[in-house]
């Protein structure tokens, strides 16, 4: 099912040259409206009449997370001070968030992007949209909301209210389609089977859009299993509106990024230069249409690769691969570089191993990966339960050439966070 299909099958040479009008236009406005590029712009020493063809965004200075912050609370505004009607600010793990500014047209096309998103997962205006995401400065809430309600669902603007009104919510409306964390979804999963709700029966959810955090292909399988759902993968951040940047078709095959709206390059994040088509390195993203704030080569420091492959759905928009890690999120464990999801891939693909765990970093450079256990993870038995856990340090130790201390907590004893998962705690540097 097609939302914009004029927009989402455009021929490649004519969306190229659909991409190379708005860059064009994006930066001659920056360059005129925004003095921090215009600065920047000099120091490169290039100017908008430079920008002759799609490649030579790369003659283009980078934008970065910092620079936002710098700039904060103001941002790399375009627009009157007036013209702006929306503020969101990133999540930041650390210090002063990022501030990204709407206009009224931001916000159409935010939610067009969103209804397209959601129409190619087979998402219509019968749908009952349960939206589980946190609603304020995220974008999570928000945006999502104006997509699904731009598609005709009837929206429900729970946000993360507790489980208990998830479900009563849920059983009242007919809830079909939910927006929620992976992580939390695998944990409202272990909370209706502990109350004896079948999904399949009891309930009448058929899509789960899941994004906003790192997540595998196990977690996804899993959530399927556990909440009788397709999950659809839905790939955003603030800095591009949040969510509707780039999502899953029905095929569920890596997500389409929508090029009429951000133009695409994978980098190598130490030497910044372009990487071949296929090669996994860092999503860099330019704004083609925004108006209160375009951003420039922005560095998103998130990893993945293109698929060139055409999808089977039709659409020409390129798909990426689903995120595999941050450049932030490397750690570096006695000289070897792992990314957390490594260490979740292998643990979700043991379905006696809950959906809870944490990498606890310390001492000189021990870790430590504590999990908890499935529901009906133990039998009671020490012996099993040292097996398990010899099991999964040798399976940990093939992935990722570090041999982790293992320890298994019943399910249910490792904290919940009520937004993203806190994955990692690094005491080294204490
Ligand atoms: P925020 O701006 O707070 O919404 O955070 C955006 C960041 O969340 C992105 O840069 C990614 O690192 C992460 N993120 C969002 N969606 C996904 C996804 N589907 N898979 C993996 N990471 C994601
Ligand atoms: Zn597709």
């Amino acid at each position: 099912m097609f939302w914009d299909r004029e927009s989402e099958i455009l021929a490649r040479p004519l969306l190229e040259r659909l991409q190379l009008g708005h860059l064009q236009e994006t930066v001659r406005r920056v360059a005129r409206r925004v003095p921090f590029y215009r600065q920047k712009f000099a120091e490169a020493g290039v100017k908008p009449e430079d920008i002759k063809s799609l490649d030579d965004v790369r003659r283009l200075p980078f934008t970065t997370g910092a620079d936002l912050r710098a700039i904060y609370p103001n941002g790399l505004v375009a627009v009157e001070a007036h013209e702006a009607v929306r503020l969101h600010t990133s999540s930041g793990t650390t210090g002063k968030p990022k501030a990204v500014f709407f206009s009224r047209r931001d916000i159409r096309n935010s939610a067009e992007l969103m209804a397209r998103s959601l129409v190619m997962t087979g998402v219509t205006n019968k749908d009952v949209f349960q939206n589980m995401m946190s609603y304020g400065l995220f974008t999570g809430g928000l945006i999502m909301h104006y997509g699904a309600e731009r598609v005709g669902c009837l929206v429900i603007p729970v946000g993360p209210g507790t489980s208990e009104r998830q479900l009563m919510l849920m059983q009242d409306f007919g809830t079909t389609a939910v927006h929620i964390l992976p992580s939390y979804a695998l944990y409202f999963a272990g909370f209706l089977a502990q109350r004896g709700v079948n999904p399949r029966t009891d309930l009448t959810l058929r899509r789960a859009f899941v994004g906003a955090e790192p997540h595998t292909e196990e977690t996804r399988r899993r959530i399927e299993q556990a909440l009788g759902v397709d999950v659809y993968n839905s790939y955003g951040l603030t800095e591009m509106n949040g969510p509707g940047v780039a999502f899953e078709c029905e095929h569920k095959a890596g997500l389409h990024l929508w090029e009429d709206h951000f133009l695409l390059e994978i980098i190598d994040p130490a030497a910044g230069e372009p990487l071949p088509e296929g090669q996994p390195g860092e999503l860099v993203l330019t704004t083609l249409r925004r108006e209160a704030m375009p951003l420039i080569r922005y560095r998103t420091r998130d990893i993945t690769s293109i698929i060139p492959e055409p999808c089977l759905c039709g659409r020409t928009h390129h798909r990426l691969n689903r995120i595999s890690g941050r450049t932030d999120d490397m750690l570096i464990v006695r000289g070897v570089n792992i990314f957390p999801q490594q260490v979740e891939r292998i643990l979700m693909s043991m379905p006696q191993v809950g959906p809870n765990y944490v990498i606890i970093l310390d001492g000189l450079d021990d870790m430590a990966v504590k999990v908890e256990l499935a529901a009906a993870g133990f039998d009671g038995d020490v012996e099993h339960l040292d097996t398990l856990r010899r099991q999964l340090v040798e399976k940990l130790k093939t992935e990722l050439f570090v041999r982790p201390n293992v320890e298994l907590v019943p399910a249910g004893s490792l904290p919940v966070a009520e937004g993203k998962a806190k994955r990692v705690i690094d005491r080294r540097s204490l």
